[in-house]
């Protein structure tokens, strides 16, 4: 069965390309969501194999959402999206659960391998 995906970030366009890079690629979309709070509510709903998540959000960003999933299900998978210059919080991320993270701009090879590595 196709692996789904649960894709968080504020900005509309890097939705669309990840969803076109994973579904290009044999995975599903189990839902999108444009900030932390709204990913932590459809994770609940939806139970995806993987998260990719942005940091910088509004109203909840990506640190604080990656603790509430974690906090409803310690095994699962998040991958963090950064920008350049987030090393703190990725750290922060990594220390908190997160798998693996992919820096902004994406490659789609990039973002395949990350993905594969952690949910095949
Ligand atoms: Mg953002």
């Amino acid at each position: 069965m196709a692996k789904n995906v649960l894709i968080v970030d504020d900005a509309a366009f890097m939705r669309m390309m990840i969803k076109d890079i994973l579904t290009k690629n044999g995975y599903t979309i189990a839902a999108e969501a444009e900030n932390g709070k709204i990913a932590v509510d459809k994770y609940n709903e939806t139970k995806p194999d993987l998260v990719l998540m942005d940091i910088t959000m509004p109203e909840m960003d990506g640190i604080q959402a990656l603790k509430g999933i974690k906090a409803i299900d310690p095994n699962a998978s998040v991958i963090m999206c950064s920008a350049m210059g987030q090393q703190a919080m990725v750290i922060e991320a990594i220390q908190s659960g997160a798998k693996d993270f992919i820096v902004k701009p994406f490659q789609a090879e990039r973002v395949l391998e990350a993905v594969k590595k952690v949910i095949g």
